[in-house]
């Protein structure tokens, strides 16, 4: 089958130590520290056979995600920007949704035919973090699409138990192919409600949040803080189109920092302004730029605030922590969307018709143009690059 694949050089950085476990496995716990001057090529690849807990589905549509721009620009010394595990040469993509075509001989609840979003941590179930509620950081994690095969492909094998039907979404809308775009939209939602929800413990109706960064991430912790009832949500990011996007979809505000800091004040002085003082009680960093933002974010809390972390860099940010005792606030890190009823919450919201997360796709591209997808990427303006398969 036609793919994609993500190959670099294993190449360490001279300050990071490379583990026993990260030289037998070839897998980068910190890809950052380790994956050297990225290439993204066309391959032809073995097609999926189902293992007897997999089902094959054929992949209909795939966003494009931060973390692939991140695997294809690099630092000053040409080290790929993602922080999270990496082993390559890898099939990239994560962000799927499809149409089941193969199922093995023990699975149990799927059929061919059926239409599917897959969650794309591969915990393996049965180790303490797993059974203890913590999908999300099992120890032995594979990432679809960093560490096994994604689905920038045209089939992709995935364990029956990753797989959430998105039969009710397709009924709603009476279009195989809309819900299967939409599908695809599952697993970036369910990153943010899984910080703000499960890991940070939820907001309150009436609460104001802010979210800082409106990629998709942001953009579904908007549309998830207007559908929990927030009296207020307020955003924040460099690109206009973001912006627009992120009122499109429920936030009563959204600046520009530079702007702000051009007209002489900041994100933290336009909270105090919006909330007439009390600050945020749920803060979303989705902009994966601490160094800028916490500043922000520290002088932002209300009492009793939480901030959720969601962004990823390889940088130290410093933190007034003073802050956190005074306002009882807290810090909440989270990655993932596992377990935790995420995905089938976001169908139900999206079954349902809570969340209008639709125009957060702004452009759709043909699997044959993929590159041209990714450069696009880089320009950091589009909502969702939505792949489209034949
Ligand atoms: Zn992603
Ligand atoms: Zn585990």
């Amino acid at each position: 089958m036609k793919a994609i694949q993500l190959e670099a050089d294993w190449d360490p950085k001279p300050r990071y130590r490379v583990t026993d476990a990260e030289r037998a496995s070839g897998k980068a716990t910190m890809a950052s520290e380790v994956w050297r001057h990225p290439r993204f090529v066309e391959a032809n690849v073995p097609d999926p056979a189902p293992g007897p807990h997999e089902v094959v589905v054929q992949v209909r549509a795939c966003g494009v995600c931060g973390s692939d721009t991140h695997c294809y620009e690099t630092d000053a010394d040409g080290y790929i920007l993602f922080s999270g595990p990496v082993r390559l040469p890898v099939v990239p993509g994560h962000e799927y949704a499809g149409e089941v075509v193969a199922v093995g001989s023990h699975v149990r609840h799927l059929r061919v035919g059926d239409l599917v979003a897959a969650e794309g941590m591969l915990n393996c179930g049965v180790c303490e973090a797993c059974r203890t509620f913590h999908p999300n950081q099992c120890p032995h994690l594979e990432m679809v699409g960093f560490s096994a095969p994604g689905a920038y492909a045209e089939y992709i094998a995935v364990e029956e138990r990753f797989c959430w039907k998105l039969d009710a979404i397709a009924d709603r809308l009476g279009s195989a192919t809309a819900a299967l775009e939409l599908g695809a939209l599952i697993e970036p939602i369910s990153c943010p409600y899984n910080g703000m929800f499960v890991s940070a413990g939820g907001m309150r109706p009436g609460d104001h949040v802010a979210v800082f960064g409106c990629g998709p991430i942001g953009l579904g912790a908007v549309a998830l803080a207007r559908a929990a009832g927030a009296a207020t949500v307020i955003a924040f990011d460099v690109s206009a189109e973001r912006n627009a996007l992120a009122v499109a979809l429920g936030a009563d505000e959204a600046h520009d920092p530079r702007a702000l800091a051009a007209a002489g004040t900041s994100p933290a002085a336009e909270i105090r302004r919006i909330t007439r003082g009390w600050g945020c009680d749920m803060l979303v960093e989705a902009a994966g730029a601490a160094l800028r933002t916490m500043p922000e974010i520290e002088r932002s809390f209300a009492p009793g605030g939480k901030m959720v972390y969601l962004g990823r860099t390889g940088e130290r940010a410093p933190v007034m922590l003073d802050v956190l005792v005074t306002g009882a606030s807290s810090i909440h890190g989270a990655r993932g969307h596992n377990g935790g009823g995420c995905f089938p919450q976001v169908i139900r919201l999206l079954a349902h018709d809570r969340i209008h997360v639709a125009p957060m796709i702004t452009s759709r591209r043909p699997f044959a143009e993929f590159m041209q997808a990714l450069q696009q990427s880089c320009e950091r303006t589009d909502g969702k690059i939505m792949i489209q398969y034949p």
